[in-house]
């Protein structure tokens, strides 16, 4: 039973959590917040023109880059973080009792990690780099995924900066 309820919230591929205890971690996140004031800081990212690792080394390939950068990525984090897919090539971490100054500094160190990691499949090394977003609760927020509208947009924000790049809305 405990391991049927441990696959229903996590992904197959990465091993991370999946979207339904992403939107369950965040919204207890957000009472919290809400309750006592906890800092929690949200951060998205997505692969950088994904499309062509999958278009240049095939799509079991793309796979090895998701699976292997998490790894690397959740190797990072400190027990009370957490790592999700939230689908495709899209990611998000939550990131508990640290003001959004400090997440941005974790997210760019993440960010330089995966620039630097030679993924590997088969005899192919493949380089990826992903553009990240940072948000946090606000007191202004009435809902719990209104961060989430924020670190999208911090993230679009990369996106069209540069890429391989993270973007902060305080
Ligand atoms: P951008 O820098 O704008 O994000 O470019 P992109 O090519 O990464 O574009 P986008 O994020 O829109 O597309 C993601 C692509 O990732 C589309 C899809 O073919 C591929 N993809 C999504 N999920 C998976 C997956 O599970 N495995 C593999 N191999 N590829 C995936
Ligand atoms: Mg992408
Ligand atoms: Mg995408």
């Amino acid at each position: 039973e405990s391991r049927l309820r441990r696959e229903s919230v996590t992904d197959e591929l990465t091993g991370l959590y999946n979207r339904k205890q992403f939107n369950r971690d965040l919204k207890s996140g957000y009472s919290s917040f809400v309750r006592a004031g906890r800092n929690i800081a949200l951060i998205m990212y997505d692969f950088d023109h994904f499309k062509n690792i999958n278009d240049c080394h095939g799509h079991m390939a793309g796979d090895k880059v998701l699976s292997q950068s998490a790894k690397l990525i959740s190797d990072q984090l400190r027990p009370s973080d957490h790592a999700y897919r939230l689908g495709g090539e899209e990611f998000a971490m939550i990131i508990n009792d640290t003001a959004v100054e400090d997440a941005s500094l974790m997210a760019d160190r993440i960010r330089r990690s995966v620039a630097g990691m030679p993924f590997r499949s088969g005899d192919a090394i493949i380089r990826a780099t992903v553009s990240m977003g940072t948000a946090k609760f606000r007191a202004s927020d009435t809902q719990f995924d209104d961060v989430l509208r924020r670190a999208d947009e911090a993230l679009y924000q990369s996106k069209s900066r540069s890429r391989n790049t993270i973007s902060v809305i305080r």
